[in-house]
């Protein structure tokens, strides 16, 4: 890692929905976070709503890494669902044929909008003999049991922990109902399904189990696999915030009624991006595939950078100006890294450096990094070459937004560096004629020398 002069010392900090403070994140244990994310329900295409969870996820992990954590991302494909069975029996297809097209768009679509990937990509269909000996554990504890049907229901007033991520007394609510959907509201609140029995409408889709054949529900997805790769108790959740209730409230009821120990210690959550104010979503039908924007001839990059460039606890608003103000900025820092130098660093440079790390250190407070960014254009702008590529990269470790193509200086032959010495020592004996016919020479070997306070640069001529 580069050295910098001004050390800046603030510890990693986010907003965890469980206690809902701001707290200092610190790994539990070996100095790895790891880190469980929903994945998406490859039933379609994500839209960019889905991209913005993916994209403060990222954000995440890589602020994570700026700050020297190791970190253990798993993201589960839910690829068995009521959504995906639906699909899957109205396209006539095999629900792994109707799945995989959409698995396999989801990791092109990562790529595009520069997300690392997570460690592991857990499928939920790969894991059924995992939910099934979870589900078992819940029957024999007491705190699950199996309906006529062949169900089998989580006692939502068996589990006395229920209500305390959403932050709701449920126990005035509770009237001993069932629900079936893997997605509800709080109006809905009740027992919910852990292993749904076949149904006609399942059609070939089914394993057998314990109970009779059947699927999983949507919610012991989750905490199957969650603990299977990361442990039974483990550091940080996330998700969009419709995830929040029931999705999570109900992994927690499931993981710690069956193990008796804590399931995760921070959960975060992302506010929504939406389409004259309400939530982007496929039911409601207001989205745009990534797919989409990118056949409008927007870039990857372009759309990253309208959707991290909100604080992800904010709902953002998603309009076309904003790509076209994403392409101007963007443009603006590409011809700023274009000229800037390898170096040590000058002192305002690291003071940016040192104002981004502060931001996004303080719950990952991406706009007001992006105002480091551009205070350090600005400043690079008023002194032209200055060393500062390396502030740039640092900065990117987290953005993943600037383009160094032009930045990236071809190693320069010992040659020409030697004709760049030579020059250099005219230059500073003021013999200009001899500096002139040596910037001839270093361009008639393919090579361009520019002049500037803080020295020549070199770049390979087009
Ligand atoms: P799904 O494929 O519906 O399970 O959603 C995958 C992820 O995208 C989850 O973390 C959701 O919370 C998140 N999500 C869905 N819609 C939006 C939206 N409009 N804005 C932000 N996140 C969303
Ligand atoms: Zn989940």
């Amino acid at each position: 890692m580069r050295h910098f002069g001004i050390i800046c010392v603030t510890m990693m900090k986010v907003f965890n929905s469980l206690t809902r403070r701001v707290e200092d994140l610190e790994p539990i244990s070996d100095n790895e976070i790891r880190l469980y994310t929903c994945g998406p329900t490859v039933y379609n295409f994500a839209h960019i709503g889905n991209f913005r969870a993916y994209t403060f996820e990222d954000i995440l992990r890589r602020v994570v890494q700026f700050n020297g954590m190791k970190i253990r991302q798993v993201m589960n494909l839910t690829d068995v669902d009521d959504k995906t069975i639906r699909g899957a029996n109205a396209a006539g297809v095999k629900l792994t044929d109707y799945t995989k097209t959409y698995k396999d768009a989801f990791f092109a679509d990562l790529k595009k909008l520069n997300i690392q990937p997570a460690e592991v990509y857990p499928a939920a269909t790969d894991h059924i003999p995992e939910m099934i000996s979870l589900v078992e554990k819940l029957v024999e504890k007491g705190v699950a049991y199996k309906s006529d049907d062949g169900s089998v229901y989580f006692n939502v007033r068996a589990f006395p922990g229920y209500g305390k991520l959403a932050h709701i007394d449920f126990d005035h609510q509770q009237t001993g109902a069932r629900c079936a959907a893997d997605e509800y509201d709080k109006e809905n609140v009740g027992d919910f399904a852990l292993w749904k029995a076949w149904e006609e409408s399942d059609g070939p889709v089914g394993w057998d189990s314990p109970w009779g054949r059947g699927r999983p529900g949507w919610h012991i997805e989750c905490s199957a696999m969650s603990m299977k790769y990361l442990g039974e108790t483990f550091d940080l959740h996330t998700g969009g915030i419709d995830n929040l209730f029931p999705h999570h409230e109900n992994e927690i009821a499931q993981a710690e009624a069956a193990t008796g120990k804590p399931f995760v210690k921070t959960w975060m959550h992302c506010a929504h991006l939406r389409v004259n104010g309400e939530k982007m979503s496929k039911s409601l039908g207001n989205f745009f595939t990534l797919r989409d924007l990118l056949d409008k001839g927007w870039t990857g990059r372009e759309i990253r950078y309208v959707l991290i460039n909100a604080h992800y606890r904010q709902g953002l608003n998603f309009a076309f100006s904003a790509l076209e103000d994403a392409r101007k900025a963007l443009a603006r820092v590409d011809a700023c890294v274009e000229h800037a130098t390898d170096g040590t660093p000058p002192e305002w440079a690291e003071k940016c450096l040192a104002d981004f790390t502060e931001a996004v250190n303080d719950d990952l407070n991406i706009p007001r990094a992006f105002a480091a960014l551009f205070d350090l254009v600005r400043q690079t702008n008023a002194n032209n070459g200055a060393p500062v590529l390396g502030v740039f990269k640092r900065m990117d470790e987290v953005l993943g937004v600037i383009f160094f193509g032009k930045a990236e200086k071809a190693e320069v032959p010992a040659e020409i560096q030697a004709l760049l010495d030579k020059r250099a020592e005219a230059r500073a004996a003021k013999n200009w004629a001899e500096s002139d016919r040596l910037r001839d020479e270093i361009a008639a070997a393919g090579w361009q020398v520019k002049d500037s306070k803080a020295g020549q640069t070199c770049s390979k001529l087009a």
